[in-house]
């Protein structure tokens, strides 16, 4: 039989960034939830992604996860004051510029293309050619041929954020458990509590944030959720001559100075199912990658090699809010390639609709049943 409380007001299933923001939000509003993880709280891609907070590019940005990602920002930047006071954990939110690197002229192109839209949604950035490039960073590899500079993107550590959402819940009464959620309880089409190995809560409200595992819930819910895993791998490196710019980047790659001390630096994208192992395939990706725009890093030290999952959906935007023909099931997932830029409006705005039915975030087309009509 499960230990503790055997009924709960709401129970989320994952401690991942969406499940923990959801438990922070439900406690905003008065609402004690149990957040049941199998693992531990960020033991997924919410402990290991790289804490971008990239608004400025990236797949989805062209549809509603644009005005929801901008909100998101706008929370990241009222939560990380008030998370840091009730939980003592400094999240490191900061600004960095980024410099994209063009290799030929169909990144030129595409970079152009970023830069007036961009310029369109209030971004500074600035276009610097070949020449401008070296000087900005001497190390730069020879294939480079110009880049766009963005200001003021923000970047923050993923893990942290996680946690202090958990613990800052924990302290108004949400409770945290160990625990395998195997299916849920039914009257009819209204929930009932959520079954785990070992026992059941009962509960009239669930969240579901499975992240990727969101792609069984068809079994629980009867309701198809197109989240596919898509692996991600990252090499954390020392390097004794870094480059002198905080974020390189390059057609969907990275190298990014961390509080850490290490260059971080991926990342590869793979449909391996549920598969979550470093491989030696993946690490020489990157570093062949990392080497073309930065030689130097040739020489650098692999300190750590992670690999986790993104929960990605067919249009790369998240899903939240009821789901549709059930009562008191909600869903919370799909953050996809940008899971912790959306996580604080992924829990508000499911927060908001487990206690009140709307939320005034830009949430109505990023419900389920997008992917139900037709
Ligand atoms: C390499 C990489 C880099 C990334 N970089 C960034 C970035 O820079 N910026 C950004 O915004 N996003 C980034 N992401 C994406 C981001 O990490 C994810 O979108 C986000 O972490 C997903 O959060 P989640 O809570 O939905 O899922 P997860 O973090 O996967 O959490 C889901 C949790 O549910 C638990 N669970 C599943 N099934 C059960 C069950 N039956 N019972 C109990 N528990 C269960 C799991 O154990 C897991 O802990 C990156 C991802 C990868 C892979």
């Amino acid at each position: 039989m499960t230990q503790g409380k055997t009924s709960a007001e709401v129970v989320i299933v994952g401690g991942g960034i969406a499940g923990c923001a959801v438990a922070y939000y439900l406690t905003t509003l008065g609402v004690k939830s149990i957040v049941v993880e199998r693992e531990s709280i960020a033991s997924a891609a919410s402990g290991f992604a790289q804490g971008g907070l990239y608004l400025m590019s990236g797949a989805g940005l062209d549809g509603p996860l644009f005005p929801f990602a901008t909100e998101s920002v706008r929370l990241h930047h009222e939560l990380y004051p008030l998370l840091k006071e009730e939980t003592g954990l400094d999240t490191l939110l900061g600004s960095k510029s980024v410099l994209a690197a063009a290799f030929d002229d169909v990144d030129v192109g595409a970079l152009h293309a970023r830069h007036t839209w961009q310029t369109e949604r209030g971004f500074t950035s600035n276009w610097l050619d070949e020449k401008a490039v070296r000087e900005l960073e001497p190390g730069i590899g020879p294939e480079v041929i110009g880049a766009l500079v963005t200001e003021d993107t923000w970047v923050l550590e993923s893990d942290v954020l996680t946690k202090a959402f958990m613990q800052a819940a924990e302290k108004h009464g949400a409770e945290f458990r160990i625990g395998n959620v195997e299916g849920l309880e039914w009257d009819g089409d209204r929930v009932t509590g959520v079954r785990l190995s070992d026992g059941a809560i009962s509960c009239p409200s669930v969240v579901l944030a499975l992240g990727p595992w969101s792609a069984h819930l068809k079994e629980w819910i009867g309701v198809d959720v197109p989240v596919q895993p898509i692996k991600g791998e990252i090499l954390r490196l020392r390097s004794k001559t870094p480059p002198v710019t905080p974020h390189l980047a390059w057609h969907d790659s990275y190298m990014v100075k961390k509080p850490d001390g290490l260059l971080w630096t991926g990342t590869t994208e793979d449909e391996a199912g549920f598969d979550r192992d470093p491989t030696e395939s993946g690490a020489q990706r990157i570093m062949e990658g990392a080497a073309r725009i930065f030689p130097a890093i040739a020489d650098a030290v692999i300190e750590v090699h992670t690999a986790c999952l993104r929960p990605v959906t067919p249009d790369n935007t998240p899903i939240v809010g009821a789901v549709p023909g059930k009562q008191g099931v909600y869903i919370a997932t799909g953050g996809g390639r940008k899971g912790i830029l959306s996580g604080p409006a992924i829990g508000k705005s499911v927060a908001d609709i487990v206690v009140h039915g709307k939320t005034d975030l830009p949430a109505e087309p990023l419900g389920l049943d997008r992917f139900m009509n037709g």
